[in-house]
């Protein structure tokens, strides 16, 4: 108690590995709040963190660097809340279920401003109506990923982009014709046989229709012809 985010992070903790931004700190568990830069001076203690928007609740602290999609860190924590919701009463039961939709809807490209807006009363009513403590902490990872991270939830809506490169449905695999040496290395490793070219002749091309996304060609190409976005 009274120790700093920042002294439990980079002193106690060791920092964020292989020299990587940090991003966000989840406390509390699955129904806290997640922080930002800008709370790292904060003395850790139940007041200070419920008045930062986040909380104590389990001890716990999670922290997230540059590759973390914060929209797909709230669906991470709706998963498992909806999961622990027992049902008794639907502002939860429902609740949680929809806001997992609505995020679903957002990490695959469906997302619209409209969606925001339906995402932003369902946590309200949520947080006001539910019985137990679960489901009034609920929305927690929605209400402090939105407003900390807007600019990524509007990044995967009017973009179509996920800056973090972290949701499949809006990232994309390409390679560079440029930089490729035509070595045929990442074709073979394609789980999907979806690279084609001919070696020493011709560069190598992603057919985008049958990618997987899986990333295997990225890590094989020692030529760094293959880009991710
Ligand atoms: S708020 Fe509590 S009682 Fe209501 S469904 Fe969720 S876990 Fe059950
Ligand atoms: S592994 Fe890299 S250099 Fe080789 S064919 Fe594939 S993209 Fe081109
Ligand atoms: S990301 Fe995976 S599926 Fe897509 S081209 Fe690369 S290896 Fe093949």
């Amino acid at each position: 108690m009274g120790t700093t985010l920042r002294t439990l992070i980079y002193d106690i903790g060791g920092g964020v590995p292989n020299g990587k931004k940090f991003k966000a700190i989840q406390t509390g568990g699955p129904s806290g709040g997640c922080l930002t830069e800008k709370d790292l001076d904060t003395p850790i203690d139940y007041d200070t963190l419920v008045a930062r928007g986040s909380m104590m609740g389990s001890g716990g602290a999670i922290v997230m660097d540059e590759d973390n999609c914060m929209v797909d860190v709230a669906k991470f924590y709706m998963d498992f809340i909806c999961d622990e919701s027992c049902g008794k009463c639907s502002p939860c039961r429902i609740g949680t279920k929809r806001i997992y939709e609505l995020l679903t809807e957002i990490v695959e490209g469906r997302g619209t401003l409209e969606t925001l807006e339906e995402l932003k009363d369902l946590a309200k009513i949520t947080k006001n109506n539910s019985l137990c403590a679960l489901g009034q902490t609920a929305a927690n990872p929605i209400s402090s990923t939105m407003a900390n991270f807007y600019d990524e939830y509007l990044a995967h809506i009017q973009d179509k982009k996920c800056p973090a490169h972290v949701c499949k449905s809006l990232s994309k695999y390409y390679i560079d014709p440029e930089k490729c040496k035509k070595c045929s290395a990442c074709a073979r490793a394609c789980p999907v046989n979806c690279i084609s070219g001919v070696p020493g002749k011709e560069p190598y091309v992603i057919d985008q229709s049958k990618c997987i996304k899986c990333g295997t060609c990225m890590g094989t190409c020692k030529f760094g012809s293959i880009i991710h976005e």
